[in-house]
Protein backbone atom coordinates (compact mmCIF):
# COMPACT_ATOMS: atom_id res chain seq x y z
CA UNK A 1 0.00 0.00 0.00
CA UNK A 2 3.11 2.52 0.78
CA UNK A 3 4.64 1.15 -2.16
CA UNK A 4 1.83 1.90 -4.33
CA UNK A 5 0.92 4.90 -3.66
CA UNK A 6 0.35 7.61 -5.92
CA UNK A 7 2.02 10.31 -4.23
CA UNK A 8 5.22 8.94 -5.57
CA UNK A 9 4.66 10.96 -8.14
CA UNK A 10 4.80 14.32 -6.21
CA UNK A 11 8.92 13.66 -6.34
CA UNK A 12 9.23 12.25 -9.46
CA UNK A 13 10.40 15.72 -10.25
CA UNK A 14 12.87 16.06 -8.11
CA UNK A 15 13.91 12.87 -9.55
CA UNK A 16 14.21 13.93 -13.10
CA UNK A 17 16.17 17.09 -11.96
CA UNK A 18 18.74 14.75 -9.65
CA UNK A 19 18.93 12.91 -13.32
CA UNK A 20 19.61 16.14 -15.35
CA UNK A 21 21.74 17.02 -12.61
CA UNK A 22 23.90 14.30 -12.27
CA UNK A 23 24.43 13.88 -15.95
CA UNK A 24 25.12 17.62 -16.11
CA UNK A 25 27.79 17.52 -13.43
CA UNK A 26 29.69 14.96 -14.63
CA UNK A 27 29.60 16.03 -18.77
CA UNK A 28 30.82 19.54 -17.62
CA UNK A 29 33.28 18.44 -15.04
CA UNK A 30 34.87 16.12 -17.86
CA UNK A 31 34.86 19.07 -20.60
CA UNK A 32 36.52 21.34 -18.65
CA UNK A 33 38.95 18.87 -16.77
CA UNK A 34 40.81 18.92 -20.36
CA UNK A 35 41.69 22.31 -20.60
CA UNK A 36 44.40 23.65 -19.32
CA UNK A 37 44.71 26.93 -17.66
CA UNK A 38 47.28 29.84 -19.02
CA UNK A 39 48.59 30.12 -15.48
CA UNK A 40 50.45 26.86 -14.77
CA UNK A 41 49.22 26.81 -10.86
CA UNK A 42 48.26 23.24 -9.54
CA UNK A 43 44.81 23.52 -7.25
CA UNK A 44 46.87 22.29 -4.29
CA UNK A 45 49.20 25.45 -5.20
CA UNK A 46 46.22 27.65 -5.85
CA UNK A 47 44.41 26.52 -2.77
CA UNK A 48 47.89 27.22 -0.81
CA UNK A 49 48.00 30.71 -2.05
CA UNK A 50 44.81 31.67 -1.24
CA UNK A 51 45.27 30.85 2.30
CA UNK A 52 48.06 32.13 3.05
CA UNK A 53 47.13 35.39 1.39
CA UNK A 54 44.86 35.42 4.35
CA UNK A 55 46.93 34.58 6.56
CA UNK A 56 45.57 31.22 6.84
CA UNK A 57 48.67 28.75 7.40
CA UNK A 58 46.63 26.56 9.58
CA UNK A 59 44.57 24.95 7.44
CA UNK A 60 46.08 21.88 5.46
CA UNK A 61 45.61 20.43 1.77
CA UNK A 62 45.91 16.83 1.05
CA UNK A 63 44.67 14.64 -2.05
CA UNK A 64 41.84 12.53 -1.51
CA UNK A 65 40.91 9.26 -3.64
CA UNK A 66 37.73 9.54 -5.80
CA UNK A 67 36.62 11.80 -8.12
CA UNK A 68 35.10 14.79 -7.52
CA UNK A 69 35.21 14.10 -4.08
CA UNK A 70 36.71 17.19 -3.34
CA UNK A 71 35.26 18.41 0.26
CA UNK A 72 36.66 21.01 3.44
CA UNK A 73 37.14 19.13 6.54
CA UNK A 74 35.95 21.91 9.28
CA UNK A 75 37.00 19.67 12.03
CA UNK A 76 40.40 18.97 10.99
CA UNK A 77 40.96 22.11 9.00
CA UNK A 78 42.00 20.78 6.39
CA UNK A 79 41.12 21.23 2.48
CA UNK A 80 40.42 17.68 0.91
CA UNK A 81 41.46 17.73 -2.90
CA UNK A 82 40.59 14.83 -5.19
CA UNK A 83 44.07 13.66 -7.03
CA UNK A 84 42.66 15.50 -10.75
CA UNK A 85 41.85 18.82 -8.44
CA UNK A 86 45.44 18.33 -6.59
CA UNK A 87 47.68 18.28 -9.27
CA UNK A 88 45.97 19.21 -12.37
CA UNK A 89 45.74 22.53 -13.97
CA UNK A 90 43.10 22.31 -15.18
CA UNK A 91 40.17 25.12 -15.45
CA UNK A 92 38.03 22.72 -13.77
CA UNK A 93 40.65 22.06 -11.06
CA UNK A 94 41.00 25.59 -10.40
CA UNK A 95 37.66 26.35 -9.61
CA UNK A 96 37.05 23.73 -7.44
CA UNK A 97 40.29 24.38 -5.44
CA UNK A 98 39.20 27.81 -4.92
CA UNK A 99 35.49 26.87 -3.71
CA UNK A 100 37.00 24.16 -1.37
CA UNK A 101 39.23 27.50 -0.39
CA UNK A 102 36.16 29.25 -0.37
CA UNK A 103 34.23 27.09 2.52
CA UNK A 104 37.87 27.35 4.43
CA UNK A 105 37.23 31.31 4.43
CA UNK A 106 33.53 30.70 5.32
CA UNK A 107 34.65 29.19 8.52
CA UNK A 108 37.57 31.51 9.20
CA UNK A 109 34.91 34.48 8.70
CA UNK A 110 32.10 32.46 11.26
CA UNK A 111 29.77 32.91 8.04
CA UNK A 112 26.67 32.52 9.45
CA UNK A 113 24.68 30.16 7.08
CA UNK A 114 27.51 27.48 7.89
CA UNK A 115 27.46 28.42 11.84
CA UNK A 116 23.98 27.43 11.25
CA UNK A 117 24.11 23.92 9.31
CA UNK A 118 26.84 22.97 11.77
CA UNK A 119 24.45 23.58 14.58
CA UNK A 120 21.36 21.21 13.01
CA UNK A 121 24.15 19.02 11.71
CA UNK A 122 23.80 16.33 14.33
CA UNK A 123 20.00 16.62 14.89
CA UNK A 124 19.17 17.16 10.99
CA UNK A 125 21.58 13.62 10.31
CA UNK A 126 19.76 11.73 12.97
CA UNK A 127 16.58 13.29 11.40
CA UNK A 128 17.26 12.14 8.18
CA UNK A 129 17.45 8.57 9.53
CA UNK A 130 15.01 8.24 11.98
CA UNK A 131 11.98 10.09 9.85
CA UNK A 132 10.94 7.56 7.55
CA UNK A 133 11.07 4.51 10.28
CA UNK A 134 8.64 6.33 12.20
CA UNK A 135 6.46 7.79 10.06
CA UNK A 136 5.98 4.07 8.42
CA UNK A 137 5.53 2.33 11.36
CA UNK A 138 3.14 5.17 12.47
CA UNK A 139 1.35 5.17 9.15
CA UNK A 140 0.97 1.28 9.16
CA UNK A 141 -0.16 0.96 13.01
CA UNK A 142 -2.23 3.72 12.90
CA UNK A 143 -0.38 5.78 14.95
CA UNK A 144 -0.64 9.96 13.72
CA UNK A 145 1.77 10.84 16.95
CA UNK A 146 4.42 8.60 15.29
CA UNK A 147 3.57 10.01 11.69
CA UNK A 148 3.85 13.72 13.41
CA UNK A 149 7.56 12.78 15.14
CA UNK A 150 8.63 11.35 11.90
CA UNK A 151 7.59 14.45 10.04
CA UNK A 152 9.75 16.79 12.25
CA UNK A 153 12.78 14.74 11.96
CA UNK A 154 12.40 15.11 8.43
CA UNK A 155 11.86 18.86 8.79
CA UNK A 156 14.94 18.84 10.42
CA UNK A 157 16.75 17.10 7.38
CA UNK A 158 14.98 19.37 4.82
CA UNK A 159 15.99 22.65 6.90
CA UNK A 160 19.90 21.01 6.78
CA UNK A 161 19.79 20.50 2.83
CA UNK A 162 18.26 24.36 2.72
CA UNK A 163 21.09 25.54 4.47
CA UNK A 164 23.49 23.84 2.58
CA UNK A 165 22.50 26.09 -0.23
CA UNK A 166 23.77 29.38 0.43
CA UNK A 167 26.95 27.88 1.87
CA UNK A 168 27.55 26.11 -1.53
CA UNK A 169 26.64 29.30 -3.43
CA UNK A 170 28.69 31.56 -1.44
CA UNK A 171 31.50 29.30 -1.25
CA UNK A 172 31.17 29.75 -5.42
CA UNK A 173 30.79 32.92 -5.49
CA UNK A 174 33.83 33.49 -3.29
CA UNK A 175 35.52 31.14 -5.34
CA UNK A 176 35.03 33.44 -8.96
CA UNK A 177 35.84 36.52 -7.41
CA UNK A 178 39.27 35.21 -5.84
CA UNK A 179 39.74 33.59 -9.47
CA UNK A 180 38.92 37.22 -11.06
CA UNK A 181 40.63 39.49 -9.20
CA UNK A 182 44.02 37.37 -8.43
CA UNK A 183 44.05 36.65 -11.99
CA UNK A 184 44.37 32.92 -11.77
CA UNK A 185 42.16 32.69 -14.66
CA UNK A 186 41.97 34.79 -17.90
CA UNK A 187 38.86 35.84 -18.73
CA UNK A 188 37.92 33.47 -21.15
CA UNK A 189 38.74 31.44 -18.56
CA UNK A 190 36.32 32.71 -15.88
CA UNK A 191 33.38 31.81 -17.75
CA UNK A 192 34.19 27.87 -17.97
CA UNK A 193 35.09 27.34 -13.86
CA UNK A 194 31.55 29.21 -13.75
CA UNK A 195 29.73 26.52 -16.03
CA UNK A 196 31.62 23.59 -13.72
CA UNK A 197 30.81 25.48 -9.89
CA UNK A 198 27.22 25.89 -10.72
CA UNK A 199 26.85 22.92 -12.17
CA UNK A 200 27.60 21.42 -9.29
CA UNK A 201 25.60 23.78 -7.32
CA UNK A 202 22.91 21.99 -9.34
CA UNK A 203 23.28 18.94 -7.55
CA UNK A 204 22.36 20.53 -3.92
CA UNK A 205 19.40 22.22 -5.82
CA UNK A 206 18.49 18.81 -6.57
CA UNK A 207 19.03 17.22 -3.43
CA UNK A 208 16.79 20.53 -1.68
CA UNK A 209 13.79 19.94 -4.04
CA UNK A 210 13.87 15.87 -3.26
CA UNK A 211 13.72 16.48 0.05
CA UNK A 212 10.92 19.14 0.23
CA UNK A 213 8.87 16.93 -2.03
CA UNK A 214 9.21 14.06 0.30
CA UNK A 215 8.34 16.15 3.00
CA UNK A 216 5.11 17.13 1.24
CA UNK A 217 4.62 13.30 0.47
CA UNK A 218 4.03 12.46 4.39
CA UNK A 219 2.44 15.80 5.03
CA UNK A 220 0.35 14.30 2.37
CA UNK A 221 -0.28 10.69 3.54
CA UNK A 222 -0.21 11.79 6.85
CA UNK A 223 -3.48 13.81 5.96
CA UNK A 224 -4.92 10.85 4.26
CA UNK A 225 -4.38 8.58 7.63
CA UNK A 226 -6.30 11.36 9.82
ZN1 LIG B 1 31.14 23.14 -1.55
Amino acid sequence: MFYYDPTYLLILPAVLLAIFAQIRIQKTYSKYSKIKALRGYTGAQLARYILDDRRMTNVKIEPISGRLSDHYNQRTKTLKLSQDIYDGNSVAALGIAAHEAGHAIQDANSYVPLKIRNTIVPVASLGSWMAFPLFFFGFISEIPQLMDLGILFFTLAVTFSLVTLPVEYNASHRAINILQNGRFLSDKEIPMAKKVLSAAALTYLATSAMAILNLLRLVLLRGRRG
